[in-house]
């Protein structure tokens, strides 16, 4: 259970909005105020990051090369430019950040590598969408297929099973495409799974992860991991042209030290989870309410009406509709389950 923070009185109440509607986690805290006494080197060259890239290390079992950087767009839209030349294609899913949400970064940073879009359900690609946009066209007019990525919890709130995981890494390898996930909410997946990160990335044929720091309890800031040494190449380059390359590095990496020595990424992540599947619960059953996709991770999507969906507005929640068609709600480290009984009452109200 997380610790309750205390609130100024102005602070608005307790939202669902967005997972990244929560604060900064007391650990990651910590270690920051701890990073915060005296001068370090700059630009990485400190003992925080260090520690905090070995820290990756140890969590995913191999020597991976670890870079930090500000935000999920960044972290995606850098780690597909260093999978591709300008004239490949990334397949991606409909429902992708990458391709609803990145406001083009993807193809802006790799110089116009195009995003090949594959139905999905429930935010998840088939292997057979894979294999269809892979083998649609082999002529040199075509945007030559590179990459695949996928999203580990999807935009949806869904978790692919490590069997479905390893049914899209085979289909990729088969085609000879480059694996990268979006794990913005990688957290999330690996507490619903129970799996190891080694497990849900490497050793289930991921090169590249973009490990989300922000949702889970970071004030800012992402880890792109890569297992694969050699498409590392130059990725500090990339990164610094790019305007990612923080000066004062210790305060990106230091907040992972707190986050991955204690747990706390894990616990975080079952404890938002936790609150999504209590919310599911306890909305089973209103009428005129019901889920849109199952809840495996930290979000909840509604199908109602508008009018219960604005009167509910009405009563001051927060949630975002533009995601999937339904309502949204998101739940994080710091979700308090009496703020979740209100949310529930009220939407009982909303829809009598
Ligand atoms: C939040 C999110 C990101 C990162 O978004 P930024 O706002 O750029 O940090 C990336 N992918 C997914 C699936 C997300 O939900």
């Amino acid at each position: 259970m997380s610790t309750a923070v205390s609130t100024h009185p102005d602070v608005l109440p307790q939202q669902f909005g967005s997972d990244n509607y929560a604060g900064i986690c007391p650990e990651a805290w910590a270690s920051m105020d701890e990073a915060n006494r005296g001068c370090a080197p700059a630009y990485g060259d400190d003992v925080w990051t260090e520690r905090a890239a070995n820290a990756f290390r140890e969590l995913f079992e191999t020597g991976c090369d670890v870079f930090f950087v500000f935000n999920g767009t960044a972290a995606n839209s850098l780690a597909l430019a260093s999978l591709c030349q300008s004239y490949h294609s990334v397949i991606c899913a409909d429902a992708s950040h990458v391709e609803t949400d990145e406001c083009g970064a993807p193809e802006f940073f790799s110089n116009g590598s195009k995003l090949l879009v594959s139905h999905s359900v429930d935010g998840k690609m088939t292997p057979a969408g894979i294999h269809e946009l892979a083998t649609k066209r082999q002529d040199i007019h075509y945007p030559k297929p590179r990459v695949v990525t996928i999203t580990q919890s999807t935009e949806m709130g869904t978790v692919y099973s490590l069997d479905e995981l390893q049914a899209i890494s085979e289909a990729s390898k088969r085609h000879g495409l480059s694996l990268h996930m979006d794990g913005a909410r990688f957290a999330n997946a690996c507490a619903r799974l129970g799996a190891s990160p080694a497990q849900m990335t490497w050793k289930n044929g991921v090169d590249v992860l973009c490990f989300g720091g922000t949702k889970n309890g970071l004030a800012v800031g992402e880890a792109v991991l890569f297992f694969d040494h050699k498409l590392a190449a130059d990725f500090d380059y990339r990164c610094k042209q790019a305007g990612q390359l923080a000066s004062k590095m210790r305060y990106l990496s230091a907040p992972w030290v707190g986050m991955l020595e204690s747990g706390a990424w894990l616990r975080n992540a079952e404890h938002a989870n936790r609150c999504a599947s209590y919310f599911a619960q306890k909305i089973d059953g209103i009428p005129g309410v019901r889920l849109a996709s199952a809840a495996d991770a930290n979000a909840v999507f509604i199908l109602a009406s508008e009018q219960i969906l604005n009167r509910l507005r009405e009563r001051g929640w927060r949630f975002y509709t533009f995601i999937g068609g339904a309502a949204r709600f998101m739940f994080a480290w710091d979700s308090e389950l009496s703020r979740i009984d209100e949310l529930v009452s009220d939407l009982k109200t909303c829809a009598e």
